[in-house]
């Protein structure tokens, strides 16, 4: 492959009735997941069916933001050219303060197993990325 190969765009996720709610929010810098509307249950990401009581009725709850690192992973290999230029690439699992779970970019510098972060959306054209940034 030639350096002056013309670089394809970054991959979107689909956009699908299930997911649009969290991806408009998104784009408005607020977090919502699906709630259970019949045990309340929060879940992430956007799914068919409780996994608690197998309800398909929702209510979008906004989240805080505010987690704990769970886990994280240094990608230093671009699985998409449009990557490569964002290397080494760090992504964490974050156990947010509502009982969900989620996975965004790292923004911070040293990474701590339960050390506070931030969500934050990045607006790149009509996405929003999730990010997650240290708390002083
Ligand atoms: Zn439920």
């Amino acid at each position: 492959m030639s350096d002056t190969m013309e670089i394809p765009a970054k991959p979107l996720p689909p956009d699908t009735a299930l997911s649009r709610p969290y991806w408009e929010a998104a784009r408005r810098g607020r977090f919502m997941v699906q709630g259970c509307a019949s045990c309340g249950k929060l879940r992430h990401y956007p799914r068919l069916l409780c996994d608690a009581c197998h309800s398909t009725e929702v209510n979008w709850t906004e989240l805080s933001g505010r987690g704990r690192i769970h886990s994280w992973t240094t990608t230093h290999h671009a699985f998409h050219p449009a990557f490569r230029d964002e290397l080494p690439l760090v992504l964490v699992t974050v156990d947010l303060d509502e009982g969900v779970r989620a996975l965004g970019r790292w923004r911070g510098g040293e990474l701590t197993l339960g050390a506070a972060v931030q969500a934050h959306f990045a607006l790149q054209g009509a996405h929003a990325d999730l990010e997650f940034w240290p708390v002083a």
